[in-house]
């Protein structure tokens, strides 16, 4: 049987602290470490000043701790970032890799794992623990299918989505910090991040941490009571709770469809923000579906949402058939123009 020490290693962020999926995904090889018997835990951190952020998730109970710093590993780079990921695992004799799903993360992480020869499963969305056994879990076919998978070969590399656990809080022990010095190579002058390009924070409609989703339908572009098309009352409408609620934006596909038929739609949306089968499958604790007839492919996109409400004129649409925990039957221009004054 393999005692398991279970490495748990992340990178900071601009700030010099560690980013919302580390904190996560820390919780989650805090979890795992209680759960797997005789398992020991370690961590390790990658950064400009990576002590300082190794320092302040002491008190994780890993036994040690390791850090990798210098300017050269502030920024988003595969060499640097495998060559500091394989310092790190090689020092630590990690079984277990435990590491957060970023864009940072997602690319150097398998590359760590093939110069280690190690095995890695990324995107897992849990793990199940049986003693000494341990499963993970991940979805495959746009979340429609989910695997329980388990690995013999060590070390095994896992990445972890976000979301799926709550952000780790904890005051700081007396762990000492050991610094691994990584030799530099020319690899590391080849690449620089030199800036980000993201649209304002106001012309974002996808927001992954939004607590809530509002997903709009064709309804709102559909003709109305007074036989009317309203398309400008509902872009009001519905940008009006997007900026009251700080919501993320979601669609049904035929909504975003529509502008490729020539139709006039929301310019603020796009097949980015499509949910469903051919779409999104977003985390949020809770969802709002205003105009959305609640069709099975589009509802299962609907997953990892937590709380669903739905709000449609037709009491007999695809929601009322066990789709959502509450089903408002009422006219979303009505509903949704007077939650947004409320707001
Ligand atoms: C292979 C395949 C893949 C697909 N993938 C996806 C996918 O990824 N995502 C997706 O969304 N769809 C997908 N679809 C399409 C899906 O089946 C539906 O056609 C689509 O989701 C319907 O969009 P809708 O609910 O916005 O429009 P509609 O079905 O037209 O529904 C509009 C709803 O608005 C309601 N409404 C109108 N006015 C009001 C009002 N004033 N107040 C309240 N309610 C009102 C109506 O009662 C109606 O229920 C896929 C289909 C196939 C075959």
């Amino acid at each position: 049987m393999t005692i398991e020490t279970i490495l748990f290693v992340a990178h900071t962020e601009e700030d010099g602290s560690l980013g919302r999926a580390a904190l996560e995904c820390l919780t989650g090889a805090v979890e795992l470490h209680r759960q797997i018997a005789g398992a020991s835990l370690v961590a390790g951190v990658i950064g400009v000043d990576a002590t300082a952020a190794a320092v302040a998730i002491s008190g994780c109970g890993a036994s040690k701790l390791f850090a990798v710093s210098g300017p050269e590993f502030a920024m988003s780079r595969y060499a640097s970032d495998t060559a500091a990921l394989d310092s790190i695992c090689r020092t630590s004799g990690a079984t277990i890799i435990v590491a957060p799903a970023t864009s940072r993360f997602n690319r150097a992480v398998p590359g760590a794992a093939q110069r280690i020869g190690g095995k890695i499963d990324t995107h897992v969305g849990g793990f199940l623990v049986n003693g000494a056994e341990v499963t993970i879990q991940r979805g495959y076919y746009r979340q429609r299918m989910i695997a329980t998978l388990t690995r013999a070969a060590r070390p095994w590399f896992v990445t972890i989505d976000a979301g799926l656990f709550p952000k780790f809080e904890g005051a700081a022990a007396n762990t000492p910090v050991e610094s691994l010095t990584v030799a530099t190579s020319d690899a590391f002058n080849r690449t620089k991040v030199v800036g980000y390009r993201a649209p304002e924070a106001d012309a974002q409609t996808i927001r992954p941490d939004a607590n809530l989703l509002f997903v709009a339908g064709v309804g709102w572009t559909k003709k109305q009571a007074d036989g009317q098309v309203h398309l400008t009352e509902a872009a009001d409408i519905i940008l009006g709770f997007l900026d009251k609620s700080k919501a993320s934006l979601g669609s049904s596909k035929s909504l975003v469809d529509q502008s490729t038929e020539g139709h006039n739609v929301f310019s603020f949306m796009s097949h980015l923000n499509q949910v469903g089968q051919t779409g999104a499958t977003p985390r949020h604790a809770k969802g709002l579906s205003a105009c959305c007839h609640g069709e099975e492919p589009h509802v299962v996109g609907w997953r990892f949402i937590g709380e669903r409400r739905a709000i449609n004129l037709d009491a007999n649409c695809g929601w009322a058939q066990g789709k959502t925990d509450v089903l408002y039957i009422a006219d979303a221009f009505a509903l949704v123009k007077k939650v947004g004054e409320l707001l």
